[in-house]
């Protein structure tokens, strides 16, 4: 048996790159205030149609959907945002305190062809705010992402910037968008041209070299502001200049979801190939409102989890796998029963303790202790044990002491804290 297509498992020799990255940012979100949320993997199709739109990428030919046994139909969420959204509405969280922060990580489903750092189950890590319209939250998500990469050691990523505009000023963009494809209409792809009567800015993001080229000089969205949106933009960029926060503006950035109001970002590498994106964010003000709550003005961002953590491996930041603080060696069907209880009290006690029950040999133990990277190994030997005693052999010098049973756990804490420093 095999993982069907595009989904993959990650093995125990990876998941410490996993684990860094996300105790990282957990501390980083948490102390900024935010909260961890867990959401469903499965939600009603409609939540996602709706919330992401029609005339998207992921709800056109990327969303994994099915019906189950009553005929509902469902999907496998392809991003986390429209879920928390429809939480933070089921569970009235504006009316005891609109403000809200979360963040989340997990898997998301989206059928693509997969190939290096595209999946088909990938994941994200998100964070999203609630209830905030102030630009001054656009700069803390980015800080927040530009931050955690910085902790993570990672350079050579760019963070491109653009505003979307909103509803005031939307209608004037497109419609110069769509005076200009006027007669270039017959040169972009058919999912384009549908685009051009049901959301023509999504033309901008679409990835196919013909519409690309038709789109050279096409008008953009941030010559197309409102007085409003201006001004979110110019605090964004000023206030993300003070903090020293690199960036530039990508006028061509529209992001693959409908529900994007002003401020869209992208973190991009140029160590992945094709998949550039690393991470990507924007505000959404008119989602909440459109899924049925109050309105609220909410913004967040998703990290590629998956890219990320393969730009890590480029840089070589693997942790070394750390060995357990002890071993124990135990000869014999009675030692070993010792051994295993010996390993539990010594783990209550606050150490790593790592045992093994195949009733192998000396030798061969030692040999395992090694690989494991144990820092000491505790030996069971027959006489010693007829004495009331252990060995402890630090493995790094080789040395070995007896310890009495009766004074273990002090002896072991005394002499590991000096070993090891
Ligand atoms: P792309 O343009 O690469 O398809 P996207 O715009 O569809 O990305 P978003 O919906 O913005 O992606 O999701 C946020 C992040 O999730 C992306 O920046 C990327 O790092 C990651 N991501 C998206 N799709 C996949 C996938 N199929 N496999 C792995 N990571 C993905
Ligand atoms: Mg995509």
């Amino acid at each position: 048996m095999q993982t069907i297509r595009g989904f993959r498992d990650i093995l125990p020799e990876q998941t410490r790159l996993w684990q860094k990255v996300e105790n990282l940012a957990f501390e980083l979100f948490e102390a900024f205030g935010y909260r961890e949320i867990r959401i469903p993997v499965l939600e009603k199709t409609q939540l996602f149609a709706r919330s992401i739109g029609e005339a998207t990428d992921i709800v056109e030919k990327e969303m994994y959907t099915f019906a189950d046994r009553k005929g509902d139909k469902l999907t496998l969420r392809p991003e986390a945002t429209a879920s928390i959204c429809r939480a933070y509405i089921q569970h009235k969280m504006h009316a005891s305190d609109p403000v809200r922060k979360f963040y989340m990580t997990g898997p998301m489903f989206r059928r693509e062809r997969p190939q290096k750092g595209r999946y088909r189950q990938f994941y994200q890590i998100d964070a999203e705010v609630f209830g905030i319209a102030s630009a001054l939250v656009d700069c803390e998500l980015i800080f927040l992402q530009h931050e955690l990469f910085k902790r993570l050691g990672l350079t050579g990523l760019s963070a491109h910037i653009n505003s979307l505009g909103c509803p005031e000023c939307r209608p004037d963009f497109t419609g110069s968008l769509l005076d200009f494809l006027g007669e270039k209409k017959h040169a972009l792809c058919d999912i384009c041209q549908r685009r051009m009567t049901k959301n023509p800015m999504r033309i901008l993001d679409c990835k196919a070299q013909t519409c690309q080229a038709a789109l050279a000089g096409a008008p953009a969205t941030v010559d197309h502001l409102c007085p409003a949106c201006e001004d979110h933009f110019n605090t964004v960029k000023s206030t993300l200049q003070k903090q020293k926060v690199d960036f530039f503006i990508d006028k061509s950035l529209v992001r693959g979801l409908d529900y994007y109001t002003r401020t869209a970002w992208e973190i991009q590498t140029t160590s992945l190939g094709a998949q550039s994106a690393v991470a990507g964010g924007g505000r959404y003000d008119g989602l909440v409102k459109e899924l049925g709550g109050p309105d609220t003005p909410a913004i967040g961002f998703a990290i590629g989890f998956d890219r990320l953590v393969e730009v890590m491996e480029q840089l070589e930041q693997i942790p070394e796998e750390p060995g357990p603080d002890l071993f124990i060696v135990a000869l014999g069907e009675p030692a070993m029963e010792a051994a295993y209880h010996l390993s539990c009290d010594l783990n209550r006690s606050g150490f790593q303790a790592v045992t093994d029950f195949r009733g192998k040999s000396l030798k061969a133990l030692m040999k395992r202790a090694d690989k494991l990277n144990a820092s000491h190994v505790l030996i069971a030997g027959q006489t010693e044990m007829a004495e009331n005693q252990m060995i402890l052999r630090n493995m790094a010098t080789r040395e070995q002491v007896s310890i009495s049973m009766d004074h273990l756990v002090p002896e072991l804490k005394k002499i590991l804290q000096t070993d090891n420093g």
